[in-house]
């Protein structure tokens, strides 16, 4: 059985070690002229590879579509990504109790170990090789021409990624070739990645971060995100912000003019305990400065900036803050109207969402339900979950899967 790997991210190189190890001749054709370039800058050049949440809560996070995944962690899950690591000599560990990493720290031990494997497996890896179209007769894979001369297939497996990070390899081409076979993409978006608001007053704040706040879109309903926010020169970013922008892509996509209202609770204070606070603060520590009291919750320069929403002196003494002035300086901390007018796009959009449809793919094995031989792993397909080892068990898990599917054929 010849298999033929589009991509050597984490998806292809963990389909490839499943294969060969089957019994599977291998090759993978990368684009690149180095193999896995998000692999190796995730976590910040620390991989963030899983995180320990239960099965069921760990599909919840990629929304209803999460599934589909199931018998892809059957195949392969934190635990079982975590032992094939360790049998590669790349021990893993969890700080936190929730994110896992390699515990030297350094995606490239992850990536090295890979590799060797898959060299050890006789897996062939062609760099700077890109792959322009997959050839189908008779609804079966029959070989895939790239860059550099036509490859036979048995099986071919479309591992290409999404469309972020063009600079680490993220594109179109995947969904180009899931195309050219037929297949529907739901059209893709950036994900994980920050907003552009039209209010400039983040701007302002730049560089300022919250530990514990929350974004929600200002919709019946809609999502809403607890986490570190962080305010950047055009808008808003840091987890809380990142794990929600898919949603928001979603709806920017839908609406024109594209915009979405949002609210940023800057404390997990509500607005009633925040006007008690400011009452208390009026009462019996009058002679303290607004600012003074606004900065034992939040760094100055937001603190400053909320003032000037509400309409409210930063160097008052509490003892003169009236009642409509700390209301609206409540509704601000509790919740400061955004309206998101974009997203900080491709260039920096960690995961994409959309992708091939998922109802054209068999769970089950991830190969096509309309081509035989053709199977889909990682971020290709319509799956993108938050931030924090979730993207990156779903390439190696659906790799895994995809592999084994195709060595079963084997023999
Ligand atoms: C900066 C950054 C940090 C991240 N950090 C984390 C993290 O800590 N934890 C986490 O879970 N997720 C993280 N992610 C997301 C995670 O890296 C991806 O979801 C994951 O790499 C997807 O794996 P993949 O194998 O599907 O695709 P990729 O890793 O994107 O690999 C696809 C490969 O296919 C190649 N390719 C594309 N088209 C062609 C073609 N036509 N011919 C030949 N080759 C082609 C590309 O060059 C690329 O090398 C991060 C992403 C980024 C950008």
């Amino acid at each position: 059985m010849n298999l033929v790997i589009i991509g050597s991210g984490p998806a292809g190189l963990s389909a490839a070690i499943a294969a060969a190890r089957g019994g599977a001749a291998v090759t993978i054709v990368e684009q690149l002229d180095k193999p896995a370039l998000k692999l190796l800058a995730s976590g910040g050049g620390r991989c963030n590879l899983t995180n320990l949440l239960a099965r069921d809560e760990f599909m919840r996070a990629f929304g209803r579509r999460g599934g589909f995944m199931r018998p892809a962690l059957d195949a392969m899950d934190a635990q079982g990504l975590r032992n094939m690591l360790e049998g590669l000599n790349v021990p893993t560990e969890s700080p936190d109790g929730v994110h896992v990493y390699p515990a030297s720290n350094r995606s490239k031990d992850v990536l090295a170990a890979l590799l060797t494997e898959c060299d050890r497996l006789n897996a062939r890896l062609m760099l700077a090789t890109r792959a322009r179209e997959v050839v189908v007769h008779d609804g079966r894979v029959e070989a895939l021409q790239t860059s550099n001369g036509v490859l036979r297939a048995d099986a071919l497996l479309i591992a290409t990624g999404g469309r972020g990070y063009p600079q680490l390899g993220g594109g179109e081409s995947g969904y180009g070739l899931a195309r050219g076979t037929g297949h529907r993409i739901i059209e893709p978006k950036p994900a994980l990645v920050g907003l552009v608001t039209r209010e400039t007053w983040p701007g302002a704040c730049a560089g300022v971060s919250l530990n514990d706040a929350e974004i929600a879109i200002n919709a019946k309903g809609a999502s809403r995100r607890r986490g570190a926010i962080l305010f950047t020169h055009k808008g808003v970013s840091g987890p809380a912000v990142l794990d929600i922008s898919g949603d928001i892509s979603e709806l920017l996509a839908k609406h024109a003019p594209a915009k979405v209202e949002v609210r940023l609770k800057l404390t997990l204070d509500d607005e009633r305990a925040w006007l008690a606070r400011l009452d208390e603060a009026r009462r019996s520590h009058g002679k303290k400065t607004l600012g003074g009291l606004l900065s034992e919750a939040i760094p100055a320069r937001l603190g400053r900036t909320v003032c000037d929403l509400a309409g409210a002196d930063w160097a008052a003494r509490c003892a003169h803050l009236g009642a409509v002035e700390a209301k609206r300086i409540a509704a601000v901390l509790s919740g400061a109207p955004l309206t998101v007018t974009g997203t900080e796009g491709w260039p920096s959009a960690m995961v994409t969402r959309g992708g091939v449809d998922l109802a054209q793919v068999d769970p089950k094995t991830l190969e096509s339900r309309l081509v035989r031989g053709l199977y889909f792993a990682g971020e290709i397909v319509d799956l993108d979950g938050p931030s924090g080892g979730f993207n990156l068990q779903w390439a190696f898990s659906s790799g895994w899967l995809a592999g084994l599917a195709v060595s079963n054929n084997c023999g």
